[in-house]
């Protein structure tokens, strides 16, 4: 069944009012008919199941059937802080780490960020497109939030929880024996995780040393050196595996 995201407003009085680019695909990509049903999330939790009226090009309508709480979230909040990267690169990370369960984005500005992967504001508009795309596919019962751009001095002041940096150099201890250590030690779930991931020239030695400062622990993925993109995937998975998200 497709899905939709919406926003609250968008639900009243037991209709749902799709927005023009929904209508347009219910109408014109999915050709839908009216009394077709679709699944519509309204990204505070709960998952509707609405059937179609009369499909106009114009504002779609729909009436909700039944309603229940969505499943396919995470109960780790994980949020991964992405070095920008050239935009196919960084876009690969949003869709594929929203298919695996992150939670939410902030992107940073570290200092071996490539001049050409600084990005307008412009860029938002697209990514915010593509996590929702993947969201749907994936059948998540929330929006990954995608955060402001950050500076990489920032982003390690504000993180909350259990926070790594991958450090794909020096003699780190592992991403998979940190958590075993460290989950083993305490009987509780983590509630949120961070994970900090390094633009394709990696991390300065300054930044790791930073980093350590806040409490932010650095973590190697293994003896080889991941792109960027990768390492944010290969993480990503580590981490909601350890937490019991992905069984
Ligand atoms: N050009 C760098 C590699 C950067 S890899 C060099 O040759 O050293 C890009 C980012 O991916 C790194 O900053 C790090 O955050 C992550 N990464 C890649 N491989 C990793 C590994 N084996 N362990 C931990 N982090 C890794």
């Amino acid at each position: 069944m497709h899905r939709f995201f919406v926003s609250p407003d968008q639900i009243s009085q037991g209709r749902v009012t799709f927005s023009p680019d929904q209508s347009r695909q219910i109408t014109q990509v999915l050709r839908m008919p009216s009394g077709g049903e679709v699944a519509v999330l309204d990204n505070a939790g709960w998952l509707y199941l609405v059937q179609l009226e009369e499909p106009s090009s114009r504002d779609v309508v729909g009436v909700v059937r039944s309603r229940r709480l969505a499943p396919g979230e995470p109960r780790t909040k994980l949020t991964i802080y992405p070095a920008l990267l050239k935009s196919d690169k960084l876009e690969f990370v949003f869709q594929k780490c929203t298919e695996i369960g992150v939670s939410a984005f902030e992107p940073m500005i570290t200092d071996r960020v490539a001049v050409g992967a600084m990005v307008s504001e412009n860029k938002r508009t697209r990514w915010e497109r593509i996590i929702a795309e993947a969201a749907e596919q994936s059948e998540r019962g929330r929006l990954p939030q995608l955060l402001a751009v950050t500076m990489f001095p920032q982003a390690c002041s504000q993180v909350r929880g259990l926070s790594f940096i991958a450090a794909e150099r020096g003699d780190r201890a592992s991403l998979r024996g940190e958590l075993i250590t460290r989950l083993s030690a305490s009987s509780q779930r983590p509630f949120a995780m961070n994970l900090l991931v390094g633009p394709e020239g990696g991390f300065t030695p300054e930044e790791l040393d930073l980093a350590v400062s806040y409490g932010i622990i650095p973590v190697s993925l293994g003896p080889r050196i991941l792109r960027a993109e990768t390492a944010s995937v290969v993480g990503a998975t580590l981490l909601l595996a350890f937490a019991g998200d992905l069984d």
